[in-house]
């Protein structure tokens, strides 16, 4: 019943989905793909890694009309990074449909040759609501002839303040169009959204909750004045080699960070407000350990794959006992053993029953008083990041900084850790106790025979 066989489409696509191993199946695409194949909108509930590009792209692709020069289907998703993989996941979704055209329109590039591109009409339009808003506004892209349209991510979309935006784009679509509408999260906002652009919408959504055999989860009640001391307390007593640090608001990420800095803390906060650069920074600093403590809103953290991570920290529970669920679902990942602590003030209770209930099974509740925290322990991150004017327009390889940091110096191997390459910049993880040394060698030395600028960030 889940393999695509047995699914309305042609005999192409099912050989095409073999060759990209797509043999069963994933939850959402079985609950989606047949609503979507016949012509119905959904509004459909579903986690990254769940499958959502085929759930879409496969009906896109059975209904489009490749002798049409018109743009047929649009996807707005809310990122580049996000569009892109989209795009690239369609191509190969595209191959049994011969010439079929899949544009890619998103801000931070120049629009002029994307202008150019669009005068033969793409079939299928992978974009960010900016940049396509933009087009439309220059009559370079024309929805008027458009039978699909997708919203991807929503819920990140509208926290990125993309509504209006799309309501415009929206407002250039032709009515009949049939809508699709995937989000991690339901909030009343994206009910609302829906009900104004989306025609009897069939709800789906995929079960998610873990295994949480590897997971401790503990719960702590708190009062409201008290809160920033006892996580304190709970850094300071457990002392997670890498944790992060969930808040339900940018403002209260930024004024944590500060708060733990002030104290000695090395933390990072993740919040919608970051450009991509600072976001890619403090990813960087988080992943290559010279931050242990990564502060983020669930919006922020969306999409982050981060491995051993020893302690997911609720410093206020989320309203929704589903979003509790994925946030606490980050640690104890492939075997590890994971904490998750959630703090609480007695006019939470509430919600604290609402995750009981959902997750089905007994809380845990510990008091503050069982604490020992040490003021010593600091958590002192094991690196420090150096940053460097380089990157891979540069053709600097992490073989090369690696190289210049070892090569006819004291310094080990094993004391550089993660490197990290973009375009223009790259980031190299150095020990704490030769940073200094580091630094200087990178300063003073060439990366493949060039002098660039090093920086300790
Ligand atoms: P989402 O958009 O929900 O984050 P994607 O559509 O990007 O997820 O898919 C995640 C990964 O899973 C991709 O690498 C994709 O190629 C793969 N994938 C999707 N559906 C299947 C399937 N039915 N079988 C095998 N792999 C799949
Ligand atoms: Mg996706």
């Amino acid at each position: 019943m889940s393999t695509f066989s047995s699914l309305p489409i042609s005999n192409e696509f099912v050989a095409n989905l073999k060759t990209l191993d797509y043999l069963e199946m994933t939850p959402i695409q079985e609950k989606s793909i047949p609503q979507v194949l016949a012509g119905k909108d959904i509004i459909a509930q579903a986690k990254t890694g769940s499958g959502k590009t085929a759930a879409f792209a496969i009906g896109i692709l059975n209904k489009l009309n490749v002798k049409n020069y018109l743009t047929q289907a649009l996807i707005l998703c809310p990122t580049r990074e996000l569009a892109d993989q989209v795009s690239k996941e369609m191509r190969r979704l595209a191959r049994p449909v011969a010439n079929t055209k899949i544009t890619t329109l998103c801000g931070g590039t120049p629009i002029v040759p994307q202008t150019a591109s669009l005068e033969h009409h793409p079939h299928i339009v992978v974009g960010t609501p900016g940049r396509i808003l933009k087009h439309l506004q220059k009559g370079s892209l024309n929805l008027g002839k458009l039978n699909t349209l997708v919203l991807d991510e929503a819920d990140r979309m509208l926290d990125m303040g993309f509504l209006d935006d799309i309501k415009r784009i929206i407002d250039t679509t032709p009515e009949n169009r049939q809508t699709l509408l995937f989000s991690a999260t339901f909030p009343n906002q994206i009910k609302k959204i829906s009900r104004t652009i989306q025609n009897q919408p069939v709800e789906i959504s995929v079960e998610s909750i873990h295994q949480e055999s590897n997971i401790k989860q503990v719960f702590y009640e708190i009062e409201k004045h008290t809160r920033s001391t006892v996580l304190i307390s709970l850094l300071q007593h457990y002392s997670p080699q890498s944790s992060v640090i969930f808040c339900n608001r940018k403002q209260q990420c930024k004024e944590l960070a500060e708060e733990l800095w002030s104290l000695g803390f090395h933390a990072v906060a993740l919040h919608g407000d970051l450009d991509q650069k600072e976001r890619d920074q403090k990813l960087v600093q988080f992943s290559n350990k010279s931050s242990s403590i990564l502060i983020a809103t669930d919006v922020a953290a969306r999409g982050l794959d981060i491995k051993d991570l020893e302690a997911v920290i609720n410093f206020e529970l989320s309203p929704d006992p589903e979003i509790h669920i994925h946030r606490i679902g980050r640690t104890g990942r492939a075997g590890n053993e994971g904490m998750a602590l959630s703090l609480f003030t007695p006019a939470e209770a509430s919600k604290v029953n609402a995750i009981e209930d959902y997750q089905k099974s007994p809380i845990n509740f510990a008091s503050t008083t069982s604490l020992t925290p040490s003021s010593d322990r600091k958590i002192k991150p094991p690196m420090n990041t150096l940053c460097i004017n380089a990157g891979r327009k540069n053709k600097i390889r992490a073989g090369d900084i690696l190289g210049a940091l070892t090569k006819n110096t004291n310094l080990a191997g094993k004391q550089i850790g993660k490197i990290d390459i973009f375009d223009i910049i790259a980031y190299v993880a150095v020990e704490q106790a030769v940073t200094k040394q580091a630094l200087k060698i990178l300063s003073d030395g060439k990366i493949k025979g060039r002098k660039y600028r090093v920086r300790k960030i």
